[in-house]
């Protein structure tokens, strides 16, 4: 089948040449994209290259905070002055993703939309979440799979970024034909399920055009990522955490766990202990205690809880210094 290769300079031409043509993918670094196709998993009749777009690009100062273009690369995040100072966790998670390579390339946009990395998904079998009826990774090989927030499917969401975003309260923007919506990161991901099997909230030819961060008056992050090697791979868990100061008192705080659902994990329970407390020994002690308290993990996952409960006590302790 032949494949259209279209490359707009503007944002109205992209989102019309989108509509144009059946079978149409955005397109950005490729990273992930063009390995699935070369897989046949994607099979796109049109890319539409994003590349071009200048004002998809750049990492600025705003009067709410920063905004950050959807075609940003993970090394430009990571590298970015404002980013390091402001909104650490966000720098740490597009510094511990991938290697450095693929962070040169990698684009935020793409990343949010990256696609499931579960080996059944991504092999030869017609698993549930390509349109399949069973989900082999849960009673197959989960060492890696999901242990709470899952339904049919148990795989979790491969990315380090999304993970930050959540915990920094970002917002992302998006292109919809002529309309722009603004989605709070914490509800722009999905666990799959049975009549939508979307991993996030996307419209067909919606297109992710920025990253909005906000203002914090006294905040720190922090992530923290743990691998089966020290670097270019997924995480099997990983926090990001922040922590909104008043005087030496935590006023705010979001725990968000990476590789333990299908959407980045928002561990309110233990976020709501630590309100009003110093950050101490005990209280990071209860936080660390009470993350996950719900999990439910399958036959060879249940290490990603006590894990997971390391990564936040360390990054409190990291934070408290
Ligand atoms: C060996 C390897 C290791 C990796 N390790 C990690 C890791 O540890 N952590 C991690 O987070 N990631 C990791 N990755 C994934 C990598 O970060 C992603 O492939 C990358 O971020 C995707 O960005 P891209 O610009 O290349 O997207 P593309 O491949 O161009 O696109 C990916 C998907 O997003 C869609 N898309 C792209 N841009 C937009 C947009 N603006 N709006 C809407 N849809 C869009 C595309 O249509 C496609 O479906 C790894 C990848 C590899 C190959």
């Amino acid at each position: 089948m032949a494949l259209d290769f279209t490359s707009p300079q503007t944002l109205d031409e992209a989102v019309r040449l989108w509509h144009a043509a059946p079978g149409s993918f955005w397109l950005a670094g490729g990273t992930d994209l063009v390995p699935e196709m070369k897989a046949t998993l994607k099979q796109p009749q049109r890319l539409v290259n994003l590349k071009d777009i200048e004002s998809l690009r750049g990492i600025a100062e705003t009067e709410a905070g920063v905004r950050i273009g959807a075609l940003a690369t993970l090394t430009e995040i990571a590298e970015s002055d404002l980013v390091r100072t402001r909104y650490h966790a966000l720098a740490e998670a597009c510094r511990a993703a991938a290697s450095p390579q693929l962070r040169n390339v990698a684009t935020l946009g793409g990343n949010l939309n990256q696609d499931s990395r579960c080996p059944y998904y991504r092999g030869a079998f017609p698993c549930w979440l390509k349109g399949g009826q069973v989900c082999f990774m849960r009673e197959g090989e989960n060492r890696e799979a999901s242990i709470i927030g899952y339904h049919e499917c148990v795989h979790v969401h491969p990315s380090d970024p999304p993970n930050a975003l959540v915990a920094l309260d970002a917002k992302i923007i998006t292109r919809m034909n002529g309309d722009t919506r603004a989605t709070p990161a914490m509800d722009f991901f999905r666990a799959p399920l049975e009549g939508d099997r979307r991993m996030n909230l996307l419209e067909p030819g919606e297109v992710v055009t920025e990253i909005q961060l906000p203002r914090f008056p006294n905040s720190q992050s922090t992530y923290e990522k743990a691998m089966d090697r020290a670097f270019w791979t997924f995480a099997l868990v990983s926090a990001a955490v922040r922590v909104d100061l008043e005087g030496d008192r935590v006023s705010a705080a979001r725990i968000v766990l990476g590789g333990v659902a299908p959407v980045p994990w928002n561990a309110q329970e233990a976020e709501e202990g630590l309100k009003g407390q110093i950050l101490s020994p005990e209280s990071v002690a209860l936080a660390s205690a009470t993350t996950l308290v719900g999990a439910q993990p399958l036959a060879h996952n249940g290490y990603k809880v006590q894990l997971a409960r390391a990564l936040v006590k360390r990054s409190l302790l990291n934070l408290a210094r």
